[in-house]
């Protein structure tokens, strides 16, 4: 291995030079306050969100120019591009911002377990929903659930957890937070399952995790789930990973899409329904099958009003056959 030259932490090689930088320019107050105030002027649909000089000085604060001239320098060809008249976000430098606000929201929200009208798949009894550290919760409150609480996280019950935003908590019920969160969840499986991280646009691998010594009677002791195998997803670039359940996955497919709308349900589109989700659940149900565990090959059996359609996925989560 080689020596490092310096005894700063940034050196070490994990996230590149080019992040290291990034974040050193984002730890200065004056810096920040440039971003924002450039983001404030920006107008989404119009085409002059440039800031002129002393404008954006005025809106930062700053009185000395020439301090003020290093920062937006220091800025500028990274977060902040000079057009003709002024200055304005590049496109990094408005994810940033964006990501910034998404995640914190205007305040902290908080979302105590409130019962939403959704009936547990698996007993039918009511299911609560609960937002907590970035995760929605949804959980029956009579049922252990599908899934076991992971590490820190202790919630019994679990049906399933969304990751989302503050920013998606603003302005909604706890309806249709549920359903913001089931949107959210399926436009990044969608993304995921065609290998594009909706986060980085990075390269995913996808995987079809199975356990070796499953217990299919209720939770296995093994793996924790009830079901014997997980999809994963995992991006190579910023490591933002996903799973989902089998039966989730297998109503991605247009074989079953299609079989769905021609029973009078829509599985895209005004999606973000209650009631269409809640169809979604109460009209569909999916089998899984293990044609083989080594390799995976899973059938995914999908039945409404008595008519199927299936899809088979090997280890990578590929689609190898589907029904007629
Ligand atoms: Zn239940
Ligand atoms: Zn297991
Ligand atoms: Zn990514």
């Amino acid at each position: 291995m080689k020596p490092r030259e310096s005894e700063s932490p940034l050196d070490a090689p994990a996230a590149g030079t080019q992040a290291t930088e990034a974040f050193e320019l984002l730890s200065d107050e004056t810096r920040l306050a440039i971003l924002v105030a450039l983001w404030e002027h920006a107008d989404p649909f119009g085409d002059d969100d440039a800031v002129r000089f002393s404008d954006l000085q005025s809106r930062v604060g700053t009185a000395d120019s020439g301090q003020f001239n290093y920062h937006l320098d220091r800025l500028d060809g990274h977060f902040v591009e000079s057009v003709d008249d002024g200055y304005r976000l590049t496109n990094a430098g408005r994810k940033l911002v964006r990501s910034v606000i998404a995640g914190t929201g205007i305040e902290a929200p908080e979302l105590e377990p409130t019962r939403v009208d959704i009936s547990c798949t698996l007993c039918g009894a009511a299911v609560e929903v609960q937002y907590e550290r970035g995760q929605v919760y949804v959980s029956c409150t009579e049922c252990e659930g599908l899934w076991n609480g992971d590490g820190d996280d202790d919630h019994s019950g679990h049906l399933a957890k969304f990751s989302l935003d503050p920013a998606g908590l603003e302005g909604r019920s706890p309806e249709e937070i549920y359903a913001a969160a089931w949107v959210n969840t399926f436009q990044t499986i969608f993304s995921m399952i065609e290998g594009v991280c909706p986060t980085c646009t990075g390269q995913v691998e996808r995987e079809l995790a199975v356990c070796r010594d499953h217990d299919a009677d209720g939770r296995c002791e093994e793996c924790g789930h009830r079901s014997r195998g997980v999809a994963r997803f995992r991006c190579t670039v910023c490591k933002r990973t996903t799973r989902a359940t089998l039966g989730v996955l297998a109503k991605y497919h247009p074989r079953v899409v299609a079989l769905c709308y021609d029973h009078g349900l829509a599985l895209q589109y005004e999606f973000n329904e209650l009631s269409h989700i809640k169809a979604r659940f109460d009209r569909t149900n999916t089998d899984v099958e293990f044609r083989s565990v080594d390799p995976p090959r899973a059938r995914l059996t999908t039945t409404i009003d008595g008519d199927e359609a299936w899809v088979e996925l090997d280890e990578t989560l590929s689609v190898v056959a589907v029904s007629d």
